[in-house]
């Protein structure tokens, strides 16, 4: 057994490769907010390219790039709904109220998984003077705290027609819009087509230390390119980053199916303890969620159990662990995993 610890957190923790890092070295820059770093500017195309949209905009974070598409489909006192557990509303820390005026109202999904009548049961649009009116719609593809789920596209489509009747605006939060990609065969191209603006990440699956970009028409990028210098994030020769996005989409998507299959056979040997803990037919991407609720154990106390191990893992909730594959893993890695992880379950289950 090797001393490197087994980083399952998230796939976040990649660090850029040595090839990545040479293609950084060489890649050609200017000051962006002059709109002058060529590198910024053909990854901003290539990615509206890829989603049929117009325009993109390089922004630092996936928080970032939500927020300024947001403000770009709901005015202020205005609403966007989205999934209980959606990062927007989770994990942003409040963004779209802070700065945008933003009120929301969410529905709860299992799984995080998209139905298109719980989205449309709630939605109000043109409510009148004394109600709030909804301008938006905000999806998760895949869904992160949902554990990784990719949302089925003939909801997706389902929710554009009726929003489309009611007027009502739809934002896809696509951090993880590649493992969809990959593991549903959907083309990027045909997620574009049914959303107004979208948000991807390029430093979680694909590798690349920062980026993501908000995707829309050339009018609102335009706009959010003013929003996101007020809020500080104009970058100058950032070019050296945006090299990383492209040599991650050069290189970097084919190894999605790897992550898949091993978030598959971490679920298949936990669930040979209890199907209670994970159905490894939940298991759509590269995120492993185990729900403990059934088990005598915390999921900060398996955290701490398994860092005995050198493996490093995601207490999101007292009783839900998360387990995240990514790129810098190995065979022996994942080895480790299946073997360790099932004991420690096991155990757990015989002191109840
Ligand atoms: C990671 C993530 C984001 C963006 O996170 P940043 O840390 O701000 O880059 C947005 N949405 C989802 C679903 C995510 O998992």
């Amino acid at each position: 057994m090797s001393n490197k610890l087994i980083d399952l957190r998230s796939d976040t923790v990649t660090k850029p490769s040595d090839e990545m890092r040479k293609f950084i070295a060489s890649a050609p820059v200017g000051d962006d907010v002059y709109g002058e770093d060529p590198t910024v500017n053909s990854l901003e195309e290539r990615v509206a390219e890829l989603f049929g949209h117009e325009a993109a905009l390089f922004c630092p974070t996936g928080s970032l790039a939500n927020q300024l598409a947001i403000r770009m489909l709901v005015a202020p006192g205005e609403e966007l709904l989205t999934e209980t557990n959606s990062h927007i509303v989770r994990a942003e820390l409040g963004a779209g109220a802070v700065f945008s005026g933003i009120t929301t109202r969410t529905w709860l999904a299992e799984r995080g998984l998209l139905r298109a009548e719980d989205a449309l049961e709630i939605a109000k649009p043109d409510s009148g003077p004394y109600l709030v009116s909804t301008t938006a719609i905000a999806i998760e593809n895949t869904h992160n705290f949902g554990g990784g789920t990719v949302q089925p596209i003939e909801e997706i489509k389902k929710l554009r027609n009726e929003t489309q009747k009611l007027g009502i605006a739809m934002h896809l939060d696509g951090a993880r819009i590649w493992n969809a990609h990959v593991a549903s065969k959907v083309e990027l191209k045909e997620y574009g087509n049914h959303f107004d603006t979208l948000s991807v990440c390029l430093s979680k699956g694909l590798g690349a230390p920062i980026g993501s970009l908000m995707i829309s028409t050339k009018e609102r990028v335009q706009k959010a390119r003013q929003w996101r210098k007020r809020y500080g994030g104009g970058m100058r020769q950032v070019g050296i980053i945006a090299a990383a996005g492209h040599f991650a989409l050069d290189n970097n998507v084919k190894f999605l199916n790897k992550d898949h299959e091993r978030a598959k056979s971490i679920a298949t040997a936990a669930s040979k303890v209890s199907l209670k803990v994970i159905d490894p037919k939940n298991v759509d991407t590269n995120i492993v969620g185990l729900d403990l609720s059934s088990m005598a154990i915390t999921a900060p106390e398996l955290a701490t159990q398994l860092k005995e191990f050198g493996i490093l893992t995601g207490p999101l909730g007292s009783k839900y662990l998360r387990l995240v594959t990514h790129m810098d893993l190995t065979d022996a890695d994942i080895e480790i995993v299946n073997k360790v992880l099932p004991d420690l379950l096991d155990r757990a289950l015989k002191s109840k």
